[in-house]
């Protein structure tokens, strides 16, 4: 199959849909990658690495696009990409069609195959294809958390580790899903003292068996969390409730009782956020103050850091990508579930149900 690796064009988007690795896996199962020059470059990989793995690098993302009976991106194309996209053509990426109406008329409009990585799901009913991206907005929550917690960007000047003296930070780690669970390592061996609160018992038994004994667990309820606000430095809020916008855990008048220069890093944002003040912000300009409260709520974390991104994405996505190739997406989602419920909008119709509810278009 001819393979279409585009670069990114959505504004401050430097991830890249595929790494040389994945391109050698490729070539090597006798498929042709086409990699517009320069894709890689946000990520760390020149055209060079890609050449070096046997992909045939093309000046502009017109001719990728016009070549390629597949292309594998990251972000959902944008306005300046729809009209690229041809009949009958795969698109495997990230699209969120629910939160777009636009692009979902366009790639109906285009009767491409629109597979998308957050609705690939496995037999235990979690979503591979999302997972990385969890854990790296989870473990650079703490790296943010331990940045505006200095005295210079505007924090209570705490350092999470303590020295030999003083106490650690606290760290409040709402919900002990990915998100929750990657903070919580992370702030725990940079030796800060660690609560993590969710409603899942199954979850916090978990969290109890694996993390060492300065990670505390606790039930989520309103009283737990009031009662935590006032002692924390760091909150995380790493919480979410499938289909729905996030619970907001923390509400304004909590922001009273906490410490001035307290700061949330509130993860769940992209949900609408568990904290009641949280608005998105950009990696550009990514806090605000509200109430002596530092507010860190960047909606794409994991694009700060495009390295990492891109071959945790790539990790994840090429078994399905090798799939796709080798046997065609009919034949790969006939035989793969999870691939099969990534099926979004295949030659014209929408398939998933939720995008026409979310519309409240008939059925
Ligand atoms: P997850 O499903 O693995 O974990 C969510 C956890 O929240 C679950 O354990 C659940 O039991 C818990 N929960 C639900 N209600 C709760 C409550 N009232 N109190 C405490 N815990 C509660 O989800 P995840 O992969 O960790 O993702 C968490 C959020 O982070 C999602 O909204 C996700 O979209 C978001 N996210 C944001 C970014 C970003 O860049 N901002 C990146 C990745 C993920």
């Amino acid at each position: 199959m001819k393979v279409g690796i585009p670069k990114e064009i959505k504004n401050n988007e430097s991830r890249v849909g595929m790494t040389p690795a994945g391109v050698f896996e490729l070539v090597h199962k006798n498929h042709k990658v086409y990699v517009q020059s320069g894709a890689g470059e946000g990520s760390g990989f020149s055209d060079d690495d890609y050449k070096q793995v046997g992909a045939i690098i093309l000046d502009t993302i017109g001719q990728v696009y016009s070549i390629s009976e597949m292309i594998v991106k990251v972000k959902e194309p944008i306005k300046e990409e729809y009209g690229l996209i041809q009949k009958g053509q795969v698109i495997f990426t990230y699209f969120h069609f629910a939160s777009s109406e636009p692009l979902t008329k366009a790639m109906i409009e285009r009767e491409a195959i629109c597979i998308a990585y957050e609705t690939v799901e496995d037999e235990e009913g979690t979503l591979p294809l999302l997972t990385p991206m969890s854990e790296v907005a989870g473990r650079m929550a703490i790296q943010q958390g331990a940045k505006y917690l200095e005295k210079p960007k505007k924090g209570r000047g705490v350092l999470l580790g303590g020295v030999p003296g003083v106490p650690p930070g606290r760290v409040l780690v709402l919900g002990a899903g990915i998100v929750g669970i990657q903070a919580a390592k992370m702030a725990a061996g940079l030796g800060a003292h660690v609560t993590i609160l969710d409603i899942n018992m199954k979850r916090l038994r978990y969290v109890n068996d694996v993390m060492p004994s300065h990670v505390v667990t606790e039930f989520s309820n309103e009283y737990n969390i009031r009662k935590h606000v006032k002692t924390h430095d760091l909150i995380v809020g790493g919480v979410l409730v499938k289909g729905a916008k996030a619970p907001n855990l923390i509400t304004k008048d909590m922001l009273k009782t906490m410490h001035p220069g307290a700061v949330i890093v509130d993860v769940a944002v992209d949900q609408g956020g568990c904290v009641e003040t949280t608005r998105p912000t950009t990696h550009e300009d990514p806090i605000y103050i509200i109430d002596d409260v530092v507010h860190y709520s960047v909606a794409n974390m994991p694009g700060a850091v495009p390295y990492t991104s891109t071959v945790a994405l790539t990790n994840v996505t090429l078994p399905y990508v090798l799939a796709l190739a080798n046997k065609g997406w009919r034949k790969a989602c006939a035989e793969d579930e999870s691939l099969r419920k990534g099926l979004n909008i295949v030659e014209g119709e929408v398939i998933y149900k939720e995008i026409i509810e979310a519309f409240g278009w008939d059925a």
